[in-house]
């Protein structure tokens, strides 16, 4: 059972990049054990010009009947376990997903310390699985792979080349071509979609199966054209969990459509203004309150922890009084994205050295971050796991130490305002939690207090008497500051 990936390159551009993306050096033949057995990982070309990955599973058969007896105890059905042996060690595609996953974790998650740029642009790539099992045959992989920005070559084979009469088989010869996708997003395409193809998962699928879903489809599933299918298949017709996916992945779609995380919620805000304009989105309303907030800071070098896609970092650029604007971002993708709306590329030598986009998370101390005036936490706190923020919180007011910290955040108890958004849910699939006006309050101020600052709490969007304004923004000054300008 094999896959190979392979890419062409220019001297600037060398091919042999993909071993710096795979994480695994061309040069070596490499092998991980895994539970099913074991994954070679071997480079069959690799010049400037061409370079080939190959990644081979010699499945265990034995181990795979000892890890479906040891799952079957929650009550799997026996039968289905002849079915799996028979072919899986030549074909089991879901199996060679799992592998992927395994052997290439980082390139998958786009991540690349030796190439960062590199994992960010799209690349020619050739993909080819010589044997797929493609419940759905021909029809069914075009379908799924197409309107990713695939061009696709899948060849029924047949049953047996000595007796054309007895037709295909359900395996396909799979050549998959594109120049415009990134490595990862190539990578996340073939981890879901393969086991959705053999539609026979050989794991009994577990809650967190949605997660895992949801991450490797950042991007490119939700609004997928085949998203029912590839959700069902994928979660083993597992009718919650679809369900769940499917509602979450629907969410992430209504965001992704604007350009800004929550913005097609928020168009909602304002609606009974008596003008017959559009409402101002609330995307909007925050980055004035982070621009006014910055401006009477009177702060020139301003970092945007959590840019996202750089809306707020372009808007900080128009404005001459901020001489340097550096965004962060844990997601590559974002970064590629606001690096496009930024046109890094392309801008004057002037422009140039007033921005920076750099990839970071801030659940780790960074001294890139030490020595700005201001930096700014847009709707982000909440994308962090709970557990993780006080990290976060020595990360950005005990490590870099800004002057003025904004931070912005949803208010839960104005969900009940959004009449789009079903009762009980938070209104993006990524967020972790969302906090009422107390709860906020109570997490800044010890915050404050933890590290010298002093805050205040100003409200953006419509500040209903009941419920509150839809986002709340505290301002955080460092006493020492003030202290100072008192002095
Ligand atoms: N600030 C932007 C984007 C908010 S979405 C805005 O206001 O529109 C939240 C962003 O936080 C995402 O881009 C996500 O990639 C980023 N993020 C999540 N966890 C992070 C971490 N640990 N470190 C840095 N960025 C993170």
């Amino acid at each position: 059972m094999f896959l190979t990936i392979s890419t062409t390159g220019t001297p600037e551009r060398p091919a042999t990049d993909l071993g710096f993306l795979l994480h695994k050096h061309p040069d070596r033949a490499q092998a991980f054990s895994t539970s099913y057995g074991r994954a070679h990982v071997l480079y069959p070309e690799a010049d400037p010009q061409r370079c080939t990955a190959a990644l081979l599973l010699e499945v265990d058969p034995v181990a795979l009947v000892r890890r479906g007896r040891g799952k079957n105890r929650g009550g799997a059905p026996d039968a289905a376990l002849a079915q799996y042996v028979n072919d899986r060690p030549y074909a089991a595609s879901s199996l060679l997903a799992v592998a992927l996953s395994a052997v290439f974790s980082s390139a998958l998650r786009g991540v690349c310390t030796a190439r960062p740029e590199r994992a960010a642009e799209p690349l020619p790539l050739r993909v080819e699985v010589p044997a797929l099992p493609a419940r759905g045959g021909p029809g069914l992989v075009r379908r799924l792979f197409e309107p990713l920005g695939w061009t696709v070559t899948a060849e029924p084979v047949p049953l047996d080349t000595e007796f054309p009469e007895w037709g295909d088989s359900r395996y396909v010869r799979l050549a998959l071509e594109s120049a415009e996708l990134t490595l990862s997003a190539a990578l996340r395409h073939l981890y879901v979609l393969l086991p959705v193809l053999d539609d026979a998962k050989h794991y009994w699928v577990a809650p967190d199966e949605v997660d895992k879903l949801l991450r490797a489809g950042e991007g490119w599933l939700p609004g997928h054209p085949e998203q029912k299918l590839i959700t069902s298949r994928y979660l083993s017709r597992r009718w919650s969990l679809t369900r769940q996916a499917n509602e979450r992945l629907e969410l992430v779609r209504l965001a992704e459509t604007d350009d800004s995380e929550v913005e097609e919620i928020d168009n909602a805000v304002g609606e009974d203004t008596e003008t017959e304009e559009k409402p101002t989105p609330l995307a909007v309303l925050r980055r004035e309150a982070i621009l006014t907030a910055l401006t009477e800071s009177g702060a020139a070098r301003v970092l945007d922890l959590g840019c996202g896609q750089g809306q707020l970092v372009q808007e900080l650029l128009r404005d001459v009084r901020f001489t340097e604007v550096v965004g962060m971002d844990v997601s590559v993708r974002a970064l590629a994205i606001a690096a496009r709306r930024l046109k890094l590329d392309r801008l004057g030598e002037r422009q140039a050295a007033r921005v920076r986009l750099l990839q970071g998370s801030l659940a780790y101390t960074d001294n890139r971050l030490k020595g700005y005036d201001a930096a700014v936490l847009s709707e982000v706190v909440e994308h962090l796991d709970l557990p993780r923020l006080p990290a976060l919180e020595y990360a950005v007011f005990g490590h870099a130490r800004p002057r003025t910290v904004v931070v912005t955040t949803p208010n839960v108890e104005y969900n009940v305002r959004w009449e789009s958004l079903p009762a009980g849910h938070v209104r993006h699939g990524d967020h972790r939690f969302e906090w009422t006006r107390a709860e906020f309050r109570a997490w800044a101020g010890a915050v404050a207090e933890r590290h010298g600052y002093d805050v205040e709490f100003r409200p953006v969007g419509p500040d209903d008497p009941e419920v509150g304004p839809p986002t709340q923004l505290a301002l955080f000054v460092a006493r020492t500051v003030k202290e100072a300008k008192a002095a």
